[in-house]
């Protein structure tokens, strides 16, 4: 255990001798050190703590109570306890609204003084206790104050990021809205012309075009709701990932004129996966590559084996995504989506990677680009063919 260092003060030196030493032999713990002035203990007291400081009060120079003062000033936690002549209640009392812990008449009695200095030194225990448990308290506000800094910024954040994206669906109805009201405002007109009929015809292509813009608009922010919130589950099944591709890029030449080349590496490549959600990915990265090429210029998907995973990789000879913007495509690959899409292109809610993304993600795999600028982009997903599977045992059997 430390000892506790305790200072007397007394310019009677014959006191200042014999104090100490009866301390020692009937109070252990203690370290006593002695100043046979009031200014000599205020300068040990500048380079020092101690527990507690016992002093006379007649001393000549400064007195026991100008040092109390001093004390009181400097190292208001430190206890003091006075000694006055027998008798002398008036400066005892002079010395207690000074601040002094305790007084002691002389001629000292050893019983009293040891007393007196057992509770000095405990009272500054228990001062030194609360000073910690304080200093504790006062980090653990501190920290509760910059998490509640944290939040309210991740709340505003989050509020921003729900303006944009508002922002951004309402801009993204807009468009095909306006396209509906002014075709069937038509309606009514070119039905009454002799060629109405044909017209109308052409132009009900032109409303299942927006709706369908509509429905998936509405189909992503639906997914978007259901990534954000955990909830986006899958129906794995063991698929065959070269029908799937087939089918996709099938699907992918019916909507639109852009015939995307198909290359497999492999005749068959079967992997445990939902095969809707990853066509929908698929899909995804084909329409950007649409979305993102020059009219006419080829798009290919290629599926191939590394390994234990699977690659599905759509290539565009488009403008490419240039160095300084990759790290901001990644960062809207792993962010809320909606704000970086204003900083970016203008083209979309910025969703497509998102929930491709999420949906690679959540087979167990990793979505990656690969671009420059000028050269086109390839974007592939990455699936575990079967997590934690031995395939080609599974296979052999
Ligand atoms: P959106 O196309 O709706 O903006 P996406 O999440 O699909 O959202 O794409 C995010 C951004 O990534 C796009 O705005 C575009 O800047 C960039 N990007 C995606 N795919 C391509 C691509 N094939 N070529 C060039 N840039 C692309």
């Amino acid at each position: 255990m430390d000892t506790a260092p305790i200072l007397l003060v007394d310019d009677d030196l014959a006191l200042l001798q014999a104090l100490p030493r009866m301390l020692s032999l009937r109070m252990s713990g203690v370290e006593v050190q002695t100043a046979d002035s009031a200014q000599a203990a205020l300068t040990m007291i500048e380079q020092h703590e101690y527990d507690t400081i016992v002093s006379d009060i007649k001393m000549s120079g400064m007195d026991g109570l100008d040092l109390l003062a001093k004390v009181q000033e400097h190292h208001p936690e430190t206890p003091v306890v006075l000694i006055t002549g027998h008798g002398d209640h008036e400066l005892a009392i002079q010395a207690l609204r000074g601040g002094a812990y305790d007084y002691l008449l002389k001629p000292i009695d050893r019983d009293d003084f040891i007393a007196a200095l057992s509770r000095a030194l405990h009272t500054r225990q228990l001062r030194r206790q609360v000073e910690v448990q304080q200093r504790a308290l006062e980090r653990h506000a501190l920290s509760l104050e910059q998490q509640v800094k944290k939040l309210t910024h991740e709340l505003v954040t989050s509020n921003a990021t729900n303006d944009a994206m508002l922002n951004m669906i309402t801009q993204q109805l807009a468009s095909p809205l306006m396209n509906l009201m002014d075709i069937t405002r038509l309606f009514d007109v070119q039905l009454q012309r002799a060629d109405g009929i044909e017209k109308v015809r052409q132009d009900l292509v032109k409303v299942e075009r927006a709706l369908r813009q509509m429905e998936k608009l509405h189909q992503d922010l639906q997914d978007t709701s259901l990534i954000r919130t955990n909830r986006l589950s899958l129906r794995c099944t063991s698929s065959n990932l070269v029908e799937l591709c087939y089918s996709v890029v099938d699907e992918y030449l019916v909507s639109t004129d852009v015939v995307p080349t198909f290359e497999a590496f492999d005749d068959h490549l079967q992997a445990e996966v939902d095969p809707g959600r990853i066509s929908q990915a698929l899909l995804n990265l084909l329409s950007n590559a649409y979305k993102y090429s020059p009219e006419g210029a080829p798009i290919t998907v290629t599926l191939q084996r590394s390994d234990r995973e699977a690659i599905i990789s759509v290539h565009d000879q488009g403008p490419g995504i240039a160095a300084e913007q990759l790290p901001y495509i990644w960062e809207q690959f792993y962010r809320v989506p909606g704000i970086e899409v204003q900083r970016g292109s203008p083209a979309g809610l910025g969703l497509g990677l998102y929930i491709a993304r999420a949906i690679v993600e959540q087979h167990g795999g990793r979505l990656e680009v690969q671009s420059q600028a000028g050269n086109g982009s390839t974007f592939s997903m990455v699936l575990p063919l079967a997590a934690g599977r031995d395939l080609d045992t599974d296979q052999s059997q």
